[in-house]
């Protein structure tokens, strides 16, 4: 499970039901599998939101299976219990460090998300990394299927575990199965791409349901099985496929947006939040919240920041771009080119434009409390996302959640986000034209009040309607009603 769902679904205060057993035996009950379960330590913290998500979603007794963040000398095959606070058992195995390089690093994110976010001249395909991820895949299913129960609802997340379904049907269960990508997916000629695109599309087709954030990507994926399976889709986005009927559906993923505007209003006290707006002053603030990842247009993004500056000279001395981008998968090279690529970028801008008392671009990579972040999204007239593809884009959602609603800011958003499908309100920009971001920037800064109030409020009624409860919601009503899929 990636960064979005860790923080989006599950990053709700936890209250979860102590009354339930946590082994209470359900005929529905629910089976999460990520990449990545919390530590117990983090279980309170952030799991809770997924738990409470859950078991709103009427699935007491959910398992929660995955990695446990430990890189080990050998991989488990046994998974190591857990029992959450209430309702959901978590279930942990460790992975070898040397396997979990290749899975992980090499084929997962040297390959898949680099594909998927359409940048096939970073791809770096090898087959011992291909190999390690089928391992790693078929260990999951082999140490998930003990712990199964007969009418288990299993729901796999995300691009590291694409094989995983065809592991577990190889090894005879029969449960019905989900799959949701939390990123992007790509149309046929470009998962031609990957010589082992047949197998990945099989993975996903060994499921009941299939759930895509967009209809973007689930057409690309229907398109997909039409070139790869031979199979014929009904207009509900449904196939046959080795005896089973395939439901390709879109569940968009969502924020706690009821949580989140409360936070952004105590985190407008936090010491962070004080200290940033003392630092402004009267200036205007642009934000960018990201991980450091070349799938968010930074280059792109410090460009149109240095276009607003030259071609409206008005808004010099008189705003402030605060880019925030936690660093990432460090270990991967082209993460390291990207932040070498984004401190060049800052000072040639800095460099042009600061005055003695004015530095117009603030770029840093270290940890930000996500208390504080919610207070600078409050206080920022822009928020500037511009990934260049992007599954959803849960900052885009947190910034909106987080405004005054009687002043609030613009969101400024990449089209290539699957957020502006939703999100029509915003000022939609392409991130490649560092002009037509500048002018949108020039157009939020100048905005009358009642446009932006206006475009909030639509926003907010957005970001209210598709939550994080109603992407879990949605996608189990798929995965229990076999009529429905
Ligand atoms: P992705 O999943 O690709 O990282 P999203 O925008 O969907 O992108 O989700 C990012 C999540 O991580 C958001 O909840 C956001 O608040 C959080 N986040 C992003 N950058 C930072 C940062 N620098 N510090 C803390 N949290 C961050």
């Amino acid at each position: 499970m990636n960064q979005s769902i860790a923080n989006a679904v599950l990053d709700r205060s936890a209250t979860v039901n102590t009354s339930r057993p946590a082994t209470a035996r359900s005929a529905t009950r629910t089976v999460i599998v990520s990449n990545r379960v919390p530590a117990p330590a983090e279980q309170g913290a952030t799991a809770g939101g997924l738990a409470v998500a859950l078991a709103d979603a009427a699935t007491p007794g959910s398992l929660w299976f995955g990695w446990s963040g430990k890189r080990a000398a050998e991989t488990s095959t046994t998974a190591e219990i857990t029992l959450g606070d209430g309702d959901v058992t978590f279930a942990t195995i460790d992975i070898a460090d040397r396997e979990y390089q290749r899975f992980y690093n090499g084929f997962s994110n040297g390959a898949l998300w680099p594909l998927f976010h359409f940048r096939t001249g970073l791809l770096r395909f090898n087959r011992p990394d291909y190999e390690a991820y089928r391992t790693v895949n078929r260990i999951y299913a082999q140490a998930l299927i003990p712990l199964l129960q007969p009418g288990d609802l299993i729901w796999i997340h995300d691009y590291q575990l694409m094989t995983m379904a065809a592991e577990l049907r190889e090894l005879g269960v029969t449960n019905r199965i989900g799959f949701f990508l939390h990123i992007p997916f790509v149309p046929p000629a470009l998962l031609a791409v990957l010589p082992t695109a047949a197998e990945l599309l099989a993975g996903m087709a060994a499921c009941d349901v299939v759930g895509f954030q967009t209809e973007g990507d689930r057409a690309a994926f229907l398109d997909n099985a039409i070139a790869l399976l031979n199979v014929k889709p009904d207009r509900d986005g449904k196939f046959y496929h080795d005896r089973r009927t395939v439901h390709a559906v879109v569940t968009p993923i969502g924020i706690d947006a009821k949580q989140f505007e409360q936070d952004a209003v105590l985190a407008e006290q936090t010491a962070e939040a004080q200290r940033l707006d003392e630092s402004l002053g009267d200036r205007a603030l642009v934000l960018g919240v990201d991980r450091l990842d070349y799938s968010k247009g930074l280059p792109q993004r410090f460009d149109a920041f240095g276009r607003l500056l030259y071609a409206y000279p008005q808004h010099r001395r008189c705003v402030n771009y605060l880019q925030i981008a936690a660093r990432s998968r460090q270990e991967v090279s082209s993460y390291q080119t990207l932040r070498r690529e984004l401190d060049r970028r800052a000072g040639d801008i800095n460099g042009e434009f600061s005055d003695f008392d004015w530095v117009p671009l603030r770029y840093m990579t270290h940890p930000v409390k996500r208390s504080a972040i919610a207070g600078f999204y409050r206080r920022a007239n822009i928020g500037l996302v511009t990934p260049l593809r992007d599954g959803m884009n849960l900052v885009a959602k947190e910034y909106v959640a987080a405004q005054h609603a009687e002043n609030p800011g613009v969101l400024v958003l990449s089209r290539f986000a699957g957020a502006a499908d939703e999100l029509t309100e915003a000022l939609i920009v392409n991130p490649f034209d560092a002009d037509e971001v500048a002018g949108a920037m020039h157009q939020a800064l100048v905005m009358p009040l009642a446009e932006r109030k206006l475009r909030h409020d639509a926003l907010l009624a957005k970001v209210r309607a598709t939550t994080a409860q109603k992407f879990c919601e949605t996608f189990i009503a798929y995965l229990r009603d076999p009529k429905k899929s």
